[in-house]
C-alpha cells in the first residue's frame, strides 16, 4: 500500500516552526509539547517531535525513545497539574483511524473517575482557557 506524502505545511509542522500560534508547556531540541484547542478534556496535551513524519507508521525509530520519554513527562506533569485519577495517552494513524493532522503526535488527556471524553476534534476551547491550563502543567513541570 503506497503511503502519502509528508507536508511540510501542516498545521503542527507550522506550529513547530513557530509560524502560527499554540500555548506550548514543553520543548527541547527533540519534542515540544502544547494544548490541543479542542481538548477531550481539561488539559489535553499534544507531544509533538520536532522529526518530520505522518504518523508512527513512517516514524524514525530512533525518535521514538525520546519521544515516549516525554509523554512520561508530560502524563506526569498533567496528572499532578489537574489532579487527576489517571492519564489516557492516544496516538492516531491514517484517516481510518482518526487521524486528522498528519505529523505525527502523541495526545496526553488528564482523566476523572466517572467522566467520559469529550469527541475527539469536537468544540473549540476558549483561548484564555488554554493558557490557563498550560499554566497549570508548567508550573507542575518546573515543580
Ligand atoms: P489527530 O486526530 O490525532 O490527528 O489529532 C489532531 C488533534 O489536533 C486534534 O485533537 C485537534 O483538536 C488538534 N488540533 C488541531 N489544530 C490544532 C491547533 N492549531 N493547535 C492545537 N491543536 C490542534
Amino acid at each position: 500500500m503506497a503511503e502519502a506524502a509528508y507536508d511540510i505545511n501542516n498545521i503542527f509542522a507550522k506550529i513547530l516552526r513557530g509560524e502560527i500560534p499554540s500555548h506550548r508547556v514543553y520543548e527541547d531540541d527533540t519534542v515540544v509539547a502544547f494544548m490541543d484547542v479542542m481538548p477531550q478534556g481539561p488539559g489535553h496535551t499534544l507531544v509533538v517531535p520536532r522529526a518530520p513524519s505522518r504518523n508512527l507508521l513512517d516514524a524514525d525509530p530512533a525518535a521514538l525513545g525520546p519521544l515516549f520519554v516525554i509523554v512520561q513527562k508530560i502524563a506526569q506533569a498533567v496528572r499532578q497539574a489537574f489532579g487527576a485519577d489517571g492519564v489516557t495517552v492516544l496516538q492516531f494513524n491514517e484517516p481510518a483511524s482518526g487521524q486528522t493532522v498528519y505529523h505525527l503526535h502523541v495526545h496526553v488527556i488528564p482523566r476523572f473517575e466517572g467522566v467520559p471524553l469529550k469527541p475527539h476534534t469536537g468544540q473549540m476551547e476558549k483561548p484564555e482557557v488554554l493558557a490557563e491550563n498550560a499554566g497549570k502543567i508548567r508550573m507542575a513541570l518546573a515543580g
